[in-house]
């Protein structure tokens, strides 16, 4: 006799906000899929459907709502979740009829409402999971969350009033997961948290077990363990703290890749004060210079804020003068944005938005000058390129210079005979302010 396997109750979700919110969509998933749900990838085709929020910015808040509304008008069982859904209130006041409202990381709680809104089935047929879990991004990378929350206190961030102070992840625990990871095929893992070099901090650095050998709880041990595993590793939301000298031998030896995410956010002192960040960058000019010498190839990727309550013209102009000098490789500028909730809110001097915008536009400028003699400098070189694409055009990868999605890019036209994952080398024949064009040698 045929068994008939009843089918299987579908959920969709619809997933905004930082790679720290994309890892917390695929934990859930990957629970409900062990449970025999299935993904939709459209709201007719849903028993329910997840919105995972982000409630950084205004912007952000305004575009999750606008996501949870469209979800309700398009399949009307809808449960929220992540940043925003810390303010439930708000929500509740615009979308009474939402099933459930849960903040970042209450995996339990939506799994929950999920089981509420389209109960499980059990069958071994549809309970399978892969080893790696579910993954958002493509098969090939994949972020790896080494903790979450800050002991920071910058004035224009609420994150540490939604998620809390720092909690380290166990070093053995998120050794496992990178080790399932490269096992189930991923080429490249991005470890993410709120202040990666404060990992471990408040574990007082405790040691675990890893395969028989003590390791400790640090970003340096975790970089070591990772750079063992045979895959790029990159380094994300890092700042320059004297602990992360000891991380970049392993960037020059090529154990992980020489790639550095500093967040800095401003360059001038009375605004750095104001932000409540350390303010002293001509020491972390000191620093950066002497990380080149140790490896050259250091790719340095941060952001920066323009106009920033009470940032004048002096201070703006410095920051350009410290880029000139610090020459970052890749750049990224938001102009300021209240955030409900965040003491920069209260500060005097606020900026006129016109102002924002000519220093952004500056600001743009005066990087984009600096990024293109860098990449100009990269023509005749070879490089190692991860392939991200491949369609009848050609290829499309990142040097080890290049995070997905933030960072530029390298075109391998008319190379059909890659695939996603493949790692190469090739030879740059040409650049532009951000992307390379190159040949692939090997
Ligand atoms: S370091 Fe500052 S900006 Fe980053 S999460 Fe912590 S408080 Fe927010």
């Amino acid at each position: 006799m045929t068994k008939t396997i009843a089918p299987a109750p579908r959920v969709g979700i619809v997933s905004l906000g930082c790679p720290k919110a994309l890892v917390d969509s695929e934990r859930i998933l990957t629970r409900l899929r062990a449970e025999g749900y299935e993904v939709s990838p459209t709201y007719e085709g849903a028993d329910a459907v997840i919105v995972n929020t982000c409630g950084f910015l205004d912007s952000a808040k305004a575009e999750s709502l606008e996501a949870i509304g469209e979800a309700l008008a398009e399949n009307g069982k809808v449960i929220v979740t992540g940043c925003m859904g810390k303010d439930e209130t708000l929500i509740r006041e615009q979308f009474p009829n939402v099933l459930s409202v849960t903040g970042p990381h209450q995996y339990e709680a939506v799994v929950s409402a999920v089981h509420d809104a389209a109960p499980p089935q059990h069958d071994p047929f549809v309970d399978l999971v892969p080893p790696e879990g579910i993954k958002l991004t493509p098969r090939h990378y994949s972020y790896l969350k080494i903790s979450e929350g800050c002991n920071n206190r910058c004035s224009f961030c609420i994150i540490p009033s939604l998620r809390g102070d720092l909690v380290s992840r166990p070093i053995n625990r998120v050794l496992a997961e990178a080790e399932k990871l490269v096992k189930a095929g991923v080429k490249e893992l991005l470890v993410i948290s709120q202040d990666t070099s404060a990992y471990g901090v408040d574990l007082k650095y405790a040691e675990a077990d890893w395969k028989g050998n003590p390791i400790k709880t640090n970003m340096l041990e975790l970089s070591r363990a990772l750079g063992d595993m045979g895959v790029w590793v990159r380094m994300h939301y890092v700042y320059p703290y004297p602990s992360v000298d000891a991380v970049i031998p392993l960037m020059a030896e090529g154990k992980i890749l020489p790639y550095l995410d500093i967040p800095f956010q401003h360059a001038s002192p009375n605004v750095l004060k104001s932000m409540r960040r350390p303010a002293n960058q001509e020491k972390v000019l000191d620093r950066i210079n002497k990380w080149r010498d140790i490896c050259p190839d250091l790719t340095l990727r941060s952001t920066f804020i323009v106009g920033f309550p009470g940032e004048t013209e002096e201070d703006f102009e410095f920051m350009l003068d410290w880029l000139s000098e610090a020459k970052l490789d890749r750049v990224g500028c938001f102009k300021y944005e209240p955030v409900e909730g965040a003491t920069a809110n209260d500060l005097p001097d606020q900026i006129d938005e016109e102002v924002k915008e000519e220093r952004w536009h500056r600001f743009m400028e005066h990087q984009r000058q600096i990024s293109e003699v860098k990449m100009a400098a990269k023509v005749g070189t070879l490089q190692k390129v991860i392939i991200d694409e491949v369609d009848e055009d050609g290829a499309i990868g990142r040097s080890t210079a290049d995070a997905p999605e933030i960072d530029g890019s390298v075109f391998l036209n008319g190379d059909t005979e890659v695939k996603p994952g493949d790692i190469v080398t090739v030879r740059v024949e040409h650049a532009d302010d951000y992307d390379l064009w190159g040949i692939r040698i090997d």
